[in-house]
């Protein structure tokens, strides 16, 4: 990890290097604090990232950003989709079940119902 850059550029050019190796554009990378998802890619070709994915292991970012990136070419979660997924990210399915209990684990961080009054957004 390149301690120089800042989360964003790190995970920009991290999205930058599986552009060229899955041939996919998207518009727009942005890189921004969520709470609920770790990203997501939108139909007009957006795709965002969660700012904090910068502190998890390698593995899982590419997890994250191959999964978003593969949105431009296939919308779904279908028999195509899993099966590039496999192609580029072989233990996909172990970052799968990370994703899923990770998520659970920042809910009490995260979650709505569990922040304090004083948040006025
Ligand atoms: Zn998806």
């Amino acid at each position: 990890m390149d301690a120089s850059l800042t989360p964003t550029a790190r995970l920009k050019r991290r999205v930058d290097a599986w552009v060229v190796k899955l041939r996919v554009m998207p518009r727009v990378v942005r890189v921004q604090r969520l709470t609920r998802k770790w990203g997501s890619c939108s139909t007009a070709g957006t795709v965002t990232l969660a700012i904090d994915l910068d502190e998890e292991r390698k593995a899982f970012q590419d997890f994250v950003i191959v999964h978003e990136l593969l949105h431009l070419k296939v919308p779904n979660h279908g028999k195509l989709f899993k099966a590039l997924m496999a192609a580029h990210i072989p233990r996909w399915r172990e970052q799968d079940i990370y994703r899923r209990t990770g998520a659970k684990r920042t809910l009490p961080r995260d979650c709505p119902a569990t922040q304090p009054r004083s948040r006025s957004s």
